[in-house]
């Protein structure tokens, strides 16, 4: 199987070559220089969000494109390598808070049907592991909306205002951690806390890996 994967790894390669988006050499879609010399923009912290990158860091914002729209799985492996040493102050978040678990703003069951996963599911099991604190998926998506990136602000506020989302399990722990991959205007991850939290009686904190637009 290792063999057959490595084969196909190496006609993918050929098929569709990856650019490094800093320097644009051939290879990977940020390469080992590129690598350590980046020093990502990092936003402001508030109370309401932790977040790694600004969204307006070009490399940040294109690996998560390659990951979302381009569905390249490496992109959010070069992610994960650049968050991992930065969440120190999510770790002490979750020990000052006691956070319980992770939950993920889930996509529509026929957006991760398309895509063939569900990248904040993802995040959450990989902050799982690093948080040591389980994820759960208690969100569901009621229907699928267009592709967000391409909509106005006030169109998806006020559909995530209608269409919010619905509970898929009956317990909702007293202190979470909900997960997203990028923070904009804050809507979707309003509307998922309302969900969880319709009486606002629990302590619900926020992370996404950027913030911003
Ligand atoms: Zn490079």
């Amino acid at each position: 199987m290792r063999v057959i994967k490595k084969i196909l790894n190496k006609i993918a390669a050929v098929l569709f070559p990856r650019f490094c988006i800093r320097c644009n050499v051939e290879g990977e879609l940020l390469c080992d220089v590129c690598k350590v010399f980046w020093v990502p923009v990092v936003p402001e912290p508030t109370a309401e969000l932790t977040a790694t990158f600004a969204y307006a860091d070009p490399i940040a914002r294109g690996l998560i494109t390659a990951w979302k729209y381009s569905y390249d799985l490496s992109a959010f492996k070069i992610l994960q390598q650049k968050i991992r040493p930065e969440l120190g102050p999510l770790k002490q978040l979750v020990e000052k808070e006691g956070i319980q678990a992770i939950v993920p703003v889930s996509l529509h069951h026929r957006r991760r049907l398309e895509r063939g996963f569900d990248q904040s599911e993802l995040l959450a099991e990989f902050l799982s592991v690093e948080l040591n604190i389980p994820a759960r998926n208690l969100l569901l998506r009621n229907r699928a909306t267009g592709k967000q990136a391409e909509r106005k602000d006030d169109e998806r506020a006020t559909e995530m205002q209608q269409t919010p989302f619905q509970l898929a399990g009956l317990s909702v722990p007293e202190r979470l951690l909900l997960v997203d991959d990028v923070w904009t205007t804050g809507s979707t991850v309003r509307a998922a806390i309302r969900a969880l939290d319709p009486e606002g009686r629990k302590d619900v904190f926020v992370y996404t890996i950027a913030k911003g637009r």
